[in-house]
């Protein structure tokens, strides 16, 4: 069986689900989400911006950044792979 299709899995997933699936609170911000980091636990609010519509994410205080599946792999501590592999299965099933 094929790998998962990163640049697939960044085009079809929704980063604003991906945040709900992960159990991370965010509130929408005009066109991006706010909350705190679920990387780094810093207690600032809203430090943790996701912007749904180009699929990235940032945090003002660690600086991790990134697509759906590094942040997948940030906050599970899992390798980028494993966290594509939970991505597919999650939200592209065959
Ligand atoms: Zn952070």
């Amino acid at each position: 069986m094929a790998g998962p299709d990163f640049a697939e899995l960044r085009r079809t997933i929704p980063l604003d689900r991906v945040l709900e699936y992960l159990g991370i609170e965010a509130k929408w911000a005009r066109k991006q989400m706010r909350g705190k980091c679920p990387i780094c636990k810093s207690k600032i609010p809203r430090v943790f911006a996701a912007t749904p519509s180009i699929g990235l994410f940032r945090c003002f205080a660690c600086h991790a950044s990134g697509d759906c599946i590094e942040l997948v792999a940030r906050v599970r501590e899992i390798s980028k792979y494993e966290a594509a592999k939970e991505l597919q299965r999650t939200f592209n099933p065959p």
